[in-house]
């Protein structure tokens, strides 16, 4: 028989995670790509720079981590950057410009793209995403950019990339998904239309807790290179060492999170309907307000969930102070379970009024949660729980189940 060989089929993703790069050492074959701590490179000679010259601009660890999250994202191309908010950063545009973000997004973000605009960088409007008529008169502006994070933090509030998307395109604007909170093994927001994805790397892709870092994933091949130039002269770019350590990290990827979403479902609903629970916000749960899109729009629904204790502050001291498994501490995506109690932690720069409308009360706790036995965590949350309700002051009421 004769003919060309059949073209190899496109890796899974969860190939690509374990795989990518592996075993391609030129040098001695080291089986996993080795680290380029070098902050130069030796040219050939004059006028012949080789592949590297120097690491602020690239290098081959951090080219690496880029590459791999590009084939995840289903892009074309990545840029590592410093942090997540470095990336968020990235996506600055012009004094001329607007850009619509979403009015329950990530503090850090909020305040960046307040701080920016303040200073007549850009413009910015934040708006509620899930509300089309907002939307609607938002994009009569002709924004250059529609920022998208979905789910919300802390809320897990879930909005339609694709049809925002679609909207977007049609005004003109670009669309740029912080994908931090499902990572690309739960979805990928460039075949759903957007042009750009950001991450927070120090998260679900990094997973261990031990690297802040983040990075921009364009959709098509031009939509770097702006970035690119601009990354360079800020230097905002990863650390190799930081780069080399997210793409261990990133190898186990889909296990880690499979496992994690399938503890963090167990969670929710043995919160739900505690007595000493007011509300859980889960897109896993069928009552959660968007169950239906996340179970379209995602491939699982995540290990991220909050939940309002009855009580307020006091109910949260109590509960806290009971907790053995979770830590107390801001982040999230790591192997380790992570309580956070946004009103005095993550989101404390925010307004009490701003708290209010983003719906951020003094009971609520997020859950970020870890590879631990489900059956220690469970454990835990009932010893808060219990604690919660012990230390209820007298005669507060019992709700009825
Ligand atoms: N985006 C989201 C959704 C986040 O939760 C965070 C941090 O918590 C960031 C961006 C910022 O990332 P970093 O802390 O790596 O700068």
């Amino acid at each position: 028989m004769t003919g060309s060989a059949p073209k190899p089929p496109a890796k899974a993703p969860e190939t690509v995670a374990a795989a990518n790069g592996i075993g391609t050492d030129a040098a001695f074959g080291a089986v996993a790509p080795p680290l380029y701590l070098s902050s130069t490179f030796a040219f050939e000679g004059v006028e012949r720079e080789g592949p590297y010259a120097y690491s602020r601009a690239a290098n081959p660890s951090r080219d690496m981590l880029a590459d791999t999250l590009a084939k995840l994202e289903g892009g074309a191309g990545a840029l590592i950057t410093a942090s997540g908010m470095a990336a968020i950063d990235l996506s600055r545009r012009g004094a001329d410009d607007l850009v619509v973000a979403p009015h329950d997004c990530y503090w850090g973000t909020y305040r960046l793209l307040a701080a920016r605009a303040a200073r007549r960088q850009f413009s910015v409007v934040f708006v509620d995403q899930a509300d089309e008529l907002a939307v609607a008169l938002a994009l009569e502006d002709s924004p250059s950019l529609l920022l998208i994070e979905t789910p919300s933090n802390p809320l897990m509030r879930v909005v339609d990339i694709a049809s925002l998307a679609e909207q977007a395109k049609a005004a003109g604007a670009a669309v740029a998904v912080d994908n931090t909170f499902l990572s690309p093994a739960l979805q990928q927001p460039i075949r759903l239309g957007a042009d750009y994805v950001i991450h927070s790397t120090t998260k679900y892709l990094n997973g261990h807790s031990d690297v802040v870092g983040g990075a921009v994933i364009a959709a098509y091949p031009g939509g770097l290179e702006g970035l690119s130039t601009w990354g360079t002269s800020t230097g905002v770019g990863g650390a190799p060492f930081d780069a080399y350590l997210t793409l261990r990290g990133v190898r186990s990827l889909f296990p880690r999170i499979e496992r994690q979403q399938q503890t963090a479902g167990a969670l929710a609903i043995f919160l739900v309907g505690h007595p000493a629970v007011k509300a859980v916000h889960y897109p896993g749960l069928p009552s959660h307000p968007s169950h239906a899109l996340a179970a379209r729009q995602q491939r699982g629904f995540g290990a991220m969930l909050s939940f309002e204790l009855r009580g307020g502050l006091e109910a949260v001291r109590a509960f806290v102070g009971a907790l053995r498994v979770f830590t107390l501490a801001e982040s999230l995506g790591g192997i380790e379970s992570l309580v956070a109690h946004p009103e005095t932690m993550t989101h404390v720069g925010m307004s009490p009024e701003a708290r209010a409308t983003a719906g951020i009360t003094s009971g609520l706790l997020r859950l970020s949660v870890g590879l631990e036995a489900e059956t220690d965590l469970l454990a835990d949350l009932d010893a808060g729980l219990h604690s919660v309700l012990a230390n209820r002051p007298a005669g507060a009421a019992v709700p009825v189940q």
